[in-house]
């Protein structure tokens, strides 16, 4: 079977023709780098996002939050709903750690700017 995805590695978005048997990933043409061909097999077989979203804090300020790295795709919608029940007290720092292991993924959700009371 054959799937054809866009390489997210950069803004060139090199269109990517991964040839699958089974669950595997046999191989992998239209890359122009290593980083494509390591994206298409993460993609195909254990797909990851990164989660950027707000966060209500105690006295409801909105906080824009993200994960620190990608986490399984699965748990997504998982991790938007800890984030959604998480109400932290300011003031918060840009890196600090929010809610860690979300999910249940080993992840840290992480502040992406700093607010004062
Ligand atoms: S394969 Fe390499 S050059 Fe092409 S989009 Fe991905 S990262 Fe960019």
């Amino acid at each position: 079977m054959k799937k054809e995805i866009t390489c997210i590695g950069c803004p060139m978005g090199c269109q990517l023709s991964v040839e699958m048997d089974g669950g595997k990933v046999v191989s992998v043409s239209g890359n122009t780098c290593p980083r494509g061909e390591s994206y298409a097999r993460q993609e195909c077989t254990a797909p990851e996002r990164m989660v950027a979203s707000l966060m209500t804090s105690c006295c409801e300020t909105p906080i824009s939050v993200r994960t620190s790295r990608p986490i399984p795709k699965e748990s997504v919608f998982k991790c938007l709903a800890e984030i959604r029940a998480t109400h932290p007290k300011l003031p918060v720092r840009i890196g600090d750690v929010l809610i860690s292991d979300v999910a249940g993924t080993g992840v840290s959700v992480i502040a992406t700017r700093n607010l004062e009371h």
